[in-house]
């Protein structure tokens, strides 16, 4: 007699109170995966709903980044979304949103706003396949996530990010058009920003980053930081304005990137963007916070102003090719920082929203 194999979950039941739960794994549908998660990041969406912030989602299976194995593979799946054969066992990252195509926003080609992205997430756990999310010993990958391999060269600690920070930057950097030779500068030395650094480097672009923290402004070095404007230098918006325009011809950056969720980075952005230049809005998501704005003021810069929410699909499989071919040029393996036991999740919330770690990591045991 076989025994039904299970695994277990973190069930956020209500705003701060995660619960571990345990269900039976189940076949995964036609064309979907069943993954045997190796880690799975705290993100700041996470924290956000953890905080009881986000505007309707109160319950959830918690987690959407992630890498892991093929546990099962469904009825006709036979490659990754590369066309890659694909067997049990080998490493893969999937997007954490699925893209229906048959939606408005999937039928004028722009998956990345897919009105059903969370159709799967939000569900109950008591549904099958009840691992809707990746803080889990397994994840039910639907037919409408894009999945790829992981390549050798690029460790679990380093492809778990790319699946949200990464791919999102790269997406909206390619929005943007950012050219060899122009000057990007960057808000916010995250994990977003640090990846922006990576991605316009590889781009050919001159970097400025602007943070207020030490350690951050270490790390934009570390990842190649042209420029480093310090918060607690330059303390006002307009004392930033004039160092940025100093250091790019007097004029200002050619692109900028918000990557902070601070409402008030989006007005200063603009003053940091050339007359005619782009402003890349992805860190402020979170709807209803307000913020003073002179729209006289963009009007006349003339700033092209372009908000990236998502990315198209197949974004995760450039980043995984650039996490490979750039292993050893950034350090890429410091944007993980702390490791915390699956067992360990409100460890891991609670140091994340202190802040004392800048990426938390949950291992799932083997
Ligand atoms: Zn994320
Ligand atoms: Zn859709």
């Amino acid at each position: 007699m076989t025994t039904q194999e299970q695994g277990r979950l973190i069930f956020l039941a209500e705003p701060g109170k995660t619960e571990y739960l345990t269900f039976d794994l189940a076949e995964p549908e036609p064309g979907g995966i069943l993954a045997k998660v190796t880690r799975a990041n705290v993100c700041g969406s996470e924290l956000h709903i953890w905080k009881g912030l986000h505007p309707t989602v109160k319950q959830c299976v918690m987690g959407h980044e992630m890498v892991g194995r093929v546990h099962t593979l469904g009825a006709g799946v036979e490659t990754d979304f590369n066309g890659e054969p694909l067997a049990v066992g080998d490493r893969i990252a999937a997007t954490y949103f699925q893209t229906c195509r048959k939606c408005r926003a999937c039928r004028r080609g722009q998956f990345n706003l897919c009105e059903n992205a969370y159709k799967f997430w939000m569900q109950s756990p008591r549904n099958a396949p009840h691992f809707h999310g990746t803080f889990g010993t397994h994840y039910a990958i639907h037919p409408d996530q894009y999945v790829y391999k992981v390549p050798d060269g690029v460790s679990d600690q380093v492809a778990s990010f790319a699946n949200c920070a990464l791919a999102q930057v790269y997406f909206g950097l390619g929005l943007a058009e950012l050219q060899a030779g122009e000057t990007l500068v960057i808000q916010g030395a995250g994990g977003l920003g640090l990846s922006a650094i990576a991605v316009a480097r590889e781009r050919g672009a001159r970097v400025i980053a602007i943070d207020g923290v030490g350690y951050r402004l270490e790390a934009a070095e570390a990842f190649g930081a042209h420029e480093i404007v310090d918060m607690r230098e330059h303390e006002t918006p307009q004392a930033r304005a004039e160092r940025v325009a100093y250091l790019a011809e007097g004029w200002g950056a050619d692109v900028g990137i918000e990557l902070t969720g601070v409402p008030a980075a989006f007005s200063e952005g603009i003053s940091l963007v050339r007359p005619g230049g782009r402003y890349v809005s992805i860190g402020n998501v979170s709807p209803g916070l307000t913020t003073e704005f002179d729209p006289g003021a963009l009007t006349r810069r003339a700033v092209r102003i372009i908000p990236v929410v998502r990315y198209q699909p197949w974004y995760l499989a450039r980043v995984l090719r650039l996490l490979s071919e750039t292993a050893g040029r950034y350090p890429w393996a410091s944007l993980v920082d702390t490791d915390f036991p699956f067992e360990q999740v409100d460890d891991a919330l609670e140091k994340s929203e202190r802040r004392e770690v800048r990426r938390a990591s949950l291992v799932m045991p083997d």
